[in-house]
């Protein structure tokens, strides 16, 4: 777990740019943005991955959703809409270990994606 750069972007061990905070979750935005507006929201517990949610820390995944919500409102992307992107495993494109939701917006957004 310590390996694990999103814990230590929680810790403040590498920097990020935040955009929320709670005692539950972070949001911040994407190193590497794929679109205008781009950023992470993460669980503060090291949930490894979708794959891992279950009746005991399912409640995480409903209080993301509504903190994606209100970043959404607060950046403006809400009126013409976003993508809440999920990676989860290898095949579905998970590159770090720590379950986290892409949020993307500010341009129209292709689907399918590849
Ligand atoms: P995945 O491919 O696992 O769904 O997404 C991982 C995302 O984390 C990628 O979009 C990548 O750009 C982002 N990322 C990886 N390392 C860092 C980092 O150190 N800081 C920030 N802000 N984003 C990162
Ligand atoms: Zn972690």
């Amino acid at each position: 777990m310590e390996e694990c750069i999103f814990c230590k972007i929680i810790k403040g061990e590498i920097p990020s740019k935040k955009v929320y905070e709670d005692d539950k979750v972070l949001a911040f935005y994407d190193i590497s943005p794929e679109a205008p507006t781009h950023f992470l929201v993460i669980p503060k517990e090291h949930i490894k991955s979708a794959n891992e949610v279950n009746e005991k820390n399912c409640e995480i995944v409903a209080h993301i959703f509504v903190v994606i919500n209100k970043i959404a409102r607060e950046l403006g992307i809400d009126k013409r809409g976003y993508r809440i992107v999920n990676n989860c495993g290898e095949d579905g494109g998970q590159t770090v270990g720590h379950m986290h939701f892409h949020v993307l917006g500010g341009r129209e957004l292709q689907w399918p994606p590849g």
